[in-house]
């Protein structure tokens, strides 16, 4: 599995046949690397359990590698003597297969969709991802974050986090991967449970005009949401409204809302204006 150490001790033997280091246009070197970065990708994806089908280029102008998208194609390059330097440097060549891991989160996050955009929050959701793939591959943890160990900025950057938030997200990701891997882990143990206080027994779905999320309403009048982990997130409370026009009202965002008694949701706007934004519907209930 570890070519990349191929591709080090060949690299080395030319550079000592020629009485220097191969470095930037041996078509060697080239060839090697492509071959190997292709392979790593392919083990990586492998493990995603997807098929290799990004495009994967040599790039010796960039500083390390970087994914990107060009015409509707994910492509991710990179740059070899980045790759053997990194695993000469830190004496494993998982080293490299972290980089190649890190830019593969970037494309699976989605984050390659905005072009040129750079967070911090993206850079360390791609190292816990290149952390969680290369424990499920077999490297340890001190391997996984050799890399960045090595490369790390220990302030940060305008685009990338410090060392040590770098690090610990490709820890958290590899651990995460640990404790999946524990034989008494399955799926109905995972579940977050944050807001298991919250009762979750509905009466009706509120829909807003032009937000696709739904939103429920239940029997003690508070409205919840589910976050993209499945948690109940409880957003406002309904309170019965004082007047004839409505039935409840509520507060979101800073804005007042009501309902009236058909199941219209209505924007309180300024100047005694009212929107119509939205509807609740009842959810049917089993006949006893
Ligand atoms: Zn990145």
């Amino acid at each position: 599995m570890h070519k990349f150490s191929l591709l080090f001790l060949l690299i080395l033997c030319i550079g000592v046949a020629r009485g220097q280091k191969n470095d930037t246009t041996g078509t060697e070197s080239n060839f090697v690397s492509d071959r190997d970065a292709k392979y790593a990708v392919s083990q990586i994806l492998l493990y995603c359990g997807l098929e290799p089908n990004f495009t994967i280029i040599v790039d010796f102008k960039i500083p390390n590698a970087q994914a990107y998208i060009y015409k509707k194609k994910r492509y991710i390059k990179y740059n070899p003597d980045f790759m053997n330097r990194i695993n000469d440097s830190t004496y494993t060549d998982w080293a490299a297969w972290s980089v190649l891991a890190h830019e593969i989160g970037h494309h699976l996050l989605g984050h390659t969709i905005e072009k040129f955009k750079f967070s911090h929050e993206n850079e360390l959701a791609a190292d816990h991802f290149s952390g969680f793939i290369l424990h499920k591959m077999g490297a340890t943890l001190e391997e996984s974050v050799a890399c960045i160990q090595k490369e790390g900025n220990l302030h940060g950057t305008k685009s990338h986090p410090s060392l040590e938030n770098r690090k610990q997200a490709i820890i958290d990701g590899w651990k995460q991967a640990e404790h999946l891997e524990q034989s008494d882990v399955c799926v109905n143990s995972l579940k977050y449970l944050e807001n298991n206080y919250l009762n979750e027994e509905f009466t009706h779905m509120l829909k807003f005009n032009g937000d696709l999320n739904s939103y429920y309403i239940n029997e003690i009048h508070q409205i919840i949401w589910y976050d993209n982990y499945g948690n109940a997130i409880l957003l406002s409370s309904l309170t019965k409204h004082s007047g004839k026009s409505y039935e409840w009202d509520f507060l979101f965002e800073n804005s007042l809302y009501s309902v009236d008694g058909s199941g219209k949701v209505w924007l309180m706007a300024a100047h005694g204006a009212t929107i119509l934004v939205g509807k609740t519907e009842a959810i049917a209930t089993e006949e006893p």
